[in-house]
């Protein structure tokens, strides 16, 4: 069975434990976090980063940034992960989800637009399997609006970057990644990072995410001894995760070379394919994507369950995403900024994703294109 994803293993990851274990410092802060730490803020381009135990963490510690007000009103997409409403919908904040474009899967900014009202608090542009939303255009949605965040669920987006060149995540006012076993990389099956560009929240988010102290500054020899200062929680990654996230990060370029290696293949082998039964991701022309997810687009929602179990007879695992937020129960309490043709419920229906991780093999892949077209032939 070729799986539909294996968490990447470079082979440091345990002797970096070792390190870690025998050197007695457990505790967040310590070396392996502060490499992770200032590496991410070098690939991000000088934007302060957090590490936290996952993404769902990041969200939350945004969320509780904002100081929203009840009534407030944050923008997803109705196409994302439920972490990406529920950080915000725990803070007491009214949602609204917008539909999608049907192209890239990402948040229609024209729908944005219209979502907007003078409640508006947050915008949360999802970046779905790495291609960058047209930040641009949200921007221009907001205008001149200053009471409005923009918080990039960047979970899929590390290695990707904007038409502007900027890596995702460091665009909003605050970014947020995964280190999730179904991501690129991975800390050890969860981790995360909160990516703070707007000066004015480092120290808000800093205090909060440390249990609401300043433990931080205190560690810098700023203080002579914490207190507590705020309301917080405690969102911190332990060291044996940074230890296990440094071990990948050493190994990205190689790990993503592969992934997009991949990625290109399954594109020009299926490129003959698309048209009225197939159709493919696309190909990033408003920036760099990352090749976190390979996806085919049936033409129906019965072809994709058909499809689906036709490669599962030969032994090779594709799987579904996301079901639109707007059609579960939470969900349904919020309000719906969707087209007419309610493109997250078509579009979601038809789309299937490939098996793409870093230890799959060229055989593999070719396997994998060869079923694919001979479901087609
Ligand atoms: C994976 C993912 C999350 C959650 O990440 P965790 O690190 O597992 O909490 C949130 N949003 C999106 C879009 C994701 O893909």
């Amino acid at each position: 069975m070729i799986p539909n994803n294996i968490p990447p293993v470079t082979g440091k990851e345990l002797e970096y434990i070792a390190q870690v274990v025998s050197g007695g410092a457990l505790g967040e802060g310590g070396p392996f976090s502060k490499r992770c730490q200032h590496w991410l803020e070098e690939r991000l381009h000088g934007s302060k980063v957090f590490l936290t135990p996952s993404c769902t963490a990041a969200l939350e510690l945004a969320a509780l940034s904002l100081d929203l007000d009840p009534g407030d009103e944050v923008i997803v997409p109705s196409y994302t992960f439920m972490s990406t409403a529920n950080a915000f919908l725990l803070r007491g904040a009214s949602l609204v989800y917008v539909d999608i474009n049907p192209g890239t899967m990402n948040i229609d900014p024209v729908k944005v637009r219209e979502a907007i009202t003078l409640k508006t608090r947050a915008i949360v542009p999802v970046h779905y399997a790495g291609v960058p939303c047209d930040m641009d255009a949200i921007f221009e949605a907001i205008g001149s609006r200053k009471d409005i965040y923009i918080v990039e669920d960047a979970a899929q987006g590390l290695f990707s970057f904007d038409r502007n060149g900027k890596a995702l995540g460091s665009i909003g006012n605050l970014g947020c990644l995964s280190f999730g076993g179904a991501k690129n990389l991975t800390s050890g099956g969860a981790g995360g990072a909160i990516i703070v560009n707007d000066k004015k929240l480092i120290d808000r988010v800093e205090t909060i995410r440390d249990k609401g102290t300043n433990r931080p500054q205190f560690l810098r020899g700023e203080v002579g001894h914490y207190t507590w200062q705020r309301a917080g929680v405690s969102h911190v990654l332990t060291e044996i995760q940074s230890a296990y996230l440094w071990a990948q990060l050493e190994c990205a370029d190689e790990i993503q070379s592969h992934r997009l290696r991949i990625w290109e293949l399954y594109r020009q082998a299926l490129v003959p394919l698309v048209g009225e039964r197939l159709e493919l991701p696309p190909i990033c022309l408003q920036g760099q994507h990352n090749a976190h997810i390979f996806f085919v687009k049936l033409k129906n929602k019965e072809e994709s369950v058909q499809f689906t179990s036709a490669m599962q007879d030969k032994g090779i695992s594709v799987s579904a995403h996301y079901s639109p937020l707007h059609r579960s129960v939470p969900g349904s309490h919020g309000r719906h900024v969707l087209h007419p043709q309610d493109y997250t419920s078509t579009e979601s229906e038809r789309l299937i994703r490939l098996p793409l991780f870093y230890a799959m093999t060229k055989a593999q892949a070719d396997y994998v294109i060869e079923q694919v077209k001979h479901y087609f032939a």
